[in-house]
């Protein structure tokens, strides 16, 4: 399974393209519908969906065009559903004043749903703490941990439906993985988890 951040540094999340035999996902559509579908295109990927680690409008900014511009089918775990047309519960209006709505997923996720992608499977782990619906994706040779756990911290819990001590709890259940294996954040650089969660540990 091969990861590639297309949008780094930026203001906005991370826009991550998963990719295995030929068949890609784009995680958190952060970054331009057109530097995704370029990027797919160029390297001869067949898009099969969107998977939306969270429902906070950073994540989201081209969910609206690259759906309407292909018809990919986008998923969210079924807690975080709600916040995507509410621009209160999107935090879009915390930072910006105004709403701002987006289309609700096609696909609403659970805890341990399995996804097929090429040849390798990627598995939900809901994380709740920085939103209710905030997963993880667990794949064979990576994890990609939304706005739960960075390389240096973990997610803020003040917005709306986060929760301190849920956050504590989806920490300690991402210690059961290899302290190895590389994380993929919301924002900033990648890690290794271990080194992450060591960072994290003051919670
Ligand atoms: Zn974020
Ligand atoms: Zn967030």
């Amino acid at each position: 399974m091969e990861i590639i951040n297309l949008f780094p540094g930026s203001w906005c999340s991370n826009c991550y393209i998963i990719s295995d035999g030929g068949h890609a996902a784009v995680i958190d559509p952060s970054a331009s519908a057109k530097g995704i579908l370029d990027y797919i295109k160029n390297h001869g990927l067949q898009l099969d969906f969107i998977i939306i680690t969270h429902g906070h409008f950073d994540h989201i900014m081209s969910l609206d065009t690259l759906r309407n511009a292909t018809n990919i089918p986008a998923y969210i775990h079924e807690y975080d559903n709600e916040l995507l047309g509410d621009g209160e519960k999107n935090a879009f209006k915390t930072f910006f004043g105004k709403d701002r709505a987006f289309a609700p997923a096609d696909r609403l996720l659970r805890d341990k749903d399995k996804l097929a992608l090429g040849n390798s499977e990627l598995e939900i782990m809901l994380t709740p703490g920085h939103t209710k619906g905030s997963v993880c994706i667990i794949t064979p040779d990576f994890l990609v941990t939304g706005d739960t756990l960075f390389a240096n911290s973990y997610g803020r819990c003040d917005l709306y439906g986060g929760n301190i001590s849920a956050m504590r709890e989806s920490l300690k259940k991402l210690r059961d993985f290899d302290k190895n294996l590389p994380i993929y954040p919301g924002h900033g650089e990648s890690a290794k988890l271990g080194h992450a969660l060591d960072n994290a540990a003051y919670l």
